[in-house]
């Protein structure tokens, strides 16, 4: 069992979890022979991948085609979307309510965010 976490935030995310993963490995083109890196996961979690895909655009030019592929998957579904809404919940429901409960929930039905 591998662990991975979310390279944003550091959040754990179990086997199974909804998450964002980038691939990556590097190979010689044109060199005989040809040398291939081990490949590479990165993972980030739901909240963070939308927040990223939201923001503006990193620096680094890696940085910026993995963030152009992560936008292109939050913003081909809302599911993305709405499994960091789904978390986001879960993460209210654990805090302890108090008598200024009912201000914490995100306004309007629709699952999106804006940050
Ligand atoms: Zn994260």
């Amino acid at each position: 069992m591998e662990h991975l976490y979310c390279l944003r935030c550091n959040r754990e995310l179990e086997a199974g979890h909804k998450s964002v993963a980038v691939y990556m490995f590097a190979q010689t083109v044109g060199i005989r022979p040809r040398q291939k890196s081990a490949a590479k996961r990165i993972c980030f979690c739901p909240q963070c991948s939308v927040s990223l895909a939201m923001g503006p655009p990193p620096e680094g030019a890696l940085n910026v085609a993995a963030w152009q592929m992560i936008r292109e998957l939050v913003g081909s579904d809302p599911a993305l979307n709405q499994a960091a809404w789904e978390n986001l919940r879960g993460v209210i429901g654990l805090l302890p309510s108090n008598e200024t409960d009912g201000n914490l929930r995100p306004t309007g039905t629709a699952g999106y965010f804006e940050f």
